[in-house]
C-alpha cells in the first residue's frame, strides 16, 4: 500500500499516520524527521538543508526531489510506504507522479484528515506549550491553507483524494481509514 497523508495542524496526522504504518505493516517516511536527523548528523543533506529548516522555509525542491528519488527506491521501499510531509508543493506532487510511472508504481490513497479551523485551533491550543500563542498556531493554519489545499486539489482532480472526516475520535478515525483503503 502507497500512502501519502495530508492534514493541519491538530488534524491527528501524526497518530493517524503510526496507526495505519503499524496496522499495514509499511514503513513511515517523514520528510521533516529525516531533514532534522541530516541535520543533526551533519550528513550532506543536512548541510544543505539546515539553514532553510532553521528558518522554517520549505527546503528547494531539487534537494527534497533528489532525496526522495533516493528514499524510494531503497529496497524497504517496495512493499509500500507512509509519506508524511511530502509532498508539500504541486510540483513535488507532479514528480512524485512521474517517479511512480518510472518504478511502475502507483499511488493508492492521498489521505486528508480534513477538522474544521475552529477543531484545528482548539485541539494546537490544548496540546499548546507557552510559546505556541494563538497567533503562531493561526499562522501554521494559514500556511496549511496556502500550501496544502493545492495537494488536495492535485489529488482530488486525479481521483486519488480520500477525505476523512478527522473531527471524530482517534479509534473511529483510524478504523473508518482502514474500511475506506479496503
Ligand atoms: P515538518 O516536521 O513536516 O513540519 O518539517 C520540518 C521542516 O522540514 C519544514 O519546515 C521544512 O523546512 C522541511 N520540510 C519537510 N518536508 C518538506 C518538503 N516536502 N519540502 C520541503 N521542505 C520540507
Amino acid at each position: 500500500m502507497r500512502l501519502v497523508i495530508l492534514g493541519g495542524p491538530g488534524a491527528g496526522k501524526g497518530t493517524q499516520g503510526r496507526r495505519l504504518c503499524e496496522a499495514l505493516e509499511i514503513p513511515s517516511i517523514a520528510t521533516g524527521d529525516i531533514f532534522r536527523a541530516a541535520i543533526a548528523d551533519r550528513t550532506e543533506l543536512g548541510d544543505k538543508a539546515a539553514p532553510y529548516v532553521e528558518r522554517g522555509d520549505l527546503v528547494p525542491d531539487e534537494l527534497t526531489i533528489e532525496f526522495m528519488r533516493d528514499r524510494l527506491t531503497k529496497p524497504d521501499a517496495k512493499q509500500g510506504w507512509l509519506l508524511d510531509g511530502y509532498p508539500r508543493t504541486a510540483f513535488q506532487a507532479e514528480e512524485l507522479s512521474f517517479l511512480l510511472s518510472d518504478l511502475g508504481q502507483r499511488l493508492d490513497w492521498a489521505i486528508w484528515f480534513d477538522v474544521p479551523v475552529p477543531v484545528m485551533m482548539k485541539r494546537s491550543l490544548s496540546r499548546s506549550r507557552d510559546d505556541d500563542a494563538p497567533e503562531i498556531i493561526r499562522r501554521r493554519i494559514d500556511l496549511f491553507h496556502n500550501r496544502t489545499i493545492p495537494i488536495v486539489e492535485f489529488y482530488e482532480m486525479r481521483g486519488r483524494l480520500l477525505r476523512i472526516d478527522a473531527s471524530r475520535d482517534a479509534d473511529t478515525i483510524h478504523q473508518d481509514v482502514l474500511a475506506q483503503i479496503g
